[in-house]
């Protein structure tokens, strides 16, 4: 299967680089913005709408008469961007995004480079570690991992918190993992991610409360400070470098553990998520939420897609951490405070979440939790201390 991968590396701009960044940011925020305008007023006022080659001689004649210091910035750039904005009404118009909007200077920036395929060498080569844009040069960037393929487009940004990165696009070619036999249950919660009926247990970082601090301190210093400062902009960074520290942290730890499952196991049960949060109460709903269990199972699809694996959704609404996946028992109640019970049936041990991800499996496979010996007996489990 041949597949878009984007690698994402840091970099460090030298200070020439920062100024010339900072005007192709600026130039390419300003042809976006102005190309909205453009194309929204021609819309309201003479009911015409334009598209990208319309704007884009618009944009070769105001370069020509009112905005000469638009060839400042690399030619391509601000193609890209009518590009993009092109795009952008395309899922406006299919129903799939909301209406473009203007661009501000302190949101992430962006431009994207088309590399010249005929002299690509001269340019990229990730043996030896270059990379040279126009007016830029030669970036000086953390290779932070290998690369395969030869990258068509380059995309340049600046977040919020003030760091500068470069997404490669390449086409590469992913063969399907070898395969394997088993089938694994897969139960997700708040307390670890990841649950297994192998008994694997994921852990869950708590990188929210770890740095709730940091971050509650750094607003209420932001919120003291005078609008439009300098240091009023310099807190806002810190901020953001906080935000984007957890929400660093957070994908990486959803992307390790959505590897290592599809990785190892050809088959994934997954229960529905939507289910999970309806059948618990509004708090843990949030919960769920928040741990990016949404973002784990969409990892986990479309790596399942490039490697020849499986994830099926098991959405049928069933009580997994209420029966006993050894008898099928289903017992009356299992409060959420209970970690470890005994089934009175048939005196097995069970983890609470062990056990639900051993009936995901089976409403995966077979089709129902537990056996159905004891279908429909209720009872009430003893709590282990
Ligand atoms: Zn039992």
């Amino acid at each position: 299967m041949v597949a878009q991968w984007a690698y994402k590396f840091r970099f460090y701009p030298t200070p020439t680089q920062k100024r010339q960044l900072a005007i192709e940011f600026g130039h390419a925020r300003f042809v976006w913005n102005w190309a909205l305008e453009t194309r929204t007023k021609a819309y309201q006022e003479h009911s015409k709408s334009l598209n990208y080659s319309g704007l884009s001689r618009k944009l070769t004649a105001l370069k020509q008469t009112e905005c000469p210091w638009l060839g400042e910035a690399t030619a391509s750039c601000p193609t890209q961007k009518l590009r993009d904005q092109d795009t952008a009404f395309k899922h406006f118009f299919a129903g799939r995004a909301k209406y473009p909007r203007f661009k501000k200077r302190h949101q992430t920036q962006s431009v994207r480079y088309q590399l010249d395929q005929r002299h690509v060498e001269k340019n990229f080569n990730a043996e030896s570690q270059r990379l040279k844009l126009p007016k830029l040069g030669a970036l000086k960037l953390k290779w932070s991992r290998r690369m395969t393929g030869i990258p068509k487009m380059v995309t340049v940004s600046k977040d919020p918190a003030g760091r500068y990165f470069v997404s490669l696009v390449c086409e590469i070619e992913i063969l399907p993992l070898p395969t394997r036999k088993n089938v694994i249950g897969v139960d997700v919660g708040v307390k670890d991610v990841v649950i297994t009926s192998e008994g694997y247990k994921s852990g869950a970082p708590k990188y929210t409360y770890q740095y709730a601090r940091q971050l509650k301190q750094a607003q209420r210093r932001l919120s003291k400070k005078r609008k439009g400062s300098y240091r009023r902009r310099r807190q806002q960074q810190r901020v953001a470098r906080i935000h984007a520290r957890i929400a660093d942290s957070r994908r990486d730890f959803l992307h390790q553990q959505s590897s290592k499952l599809i990785n190892e196991n050809p088959v994934i049960c997954l229960e529905d998520l939507n289910i999970k949060g309806m059948l618990r109460n509004r708090h843990l709903s949030k919960a769920v939420a928040d741990c990016g269990l949404f973002e784990l199972r969409r990892q986990m699809e479309y790596k399942a897609a490039w490697y020849g694996r499986e994830v099926l959704i098991v959405d049928r609404w069933a009580p997994t951490s209420k029966a006993c996946s050894e008898c099928g028992t289903i017992h009356e109640s299992m409060p959420l405070k209970v970690r470890e019970w005994v089934c009175p049936d048939c005196t097995t041990r069970h983890d609470r979440d062990i056990n639900a991800a051993i009936n995901v499996l089976r409403l995966g496979t077979v089709g129902s939790a537990g056996t159905d010996k004891a279908r429909g007996a209720v009872k009430t489990p003893r709590a282990v201390a």
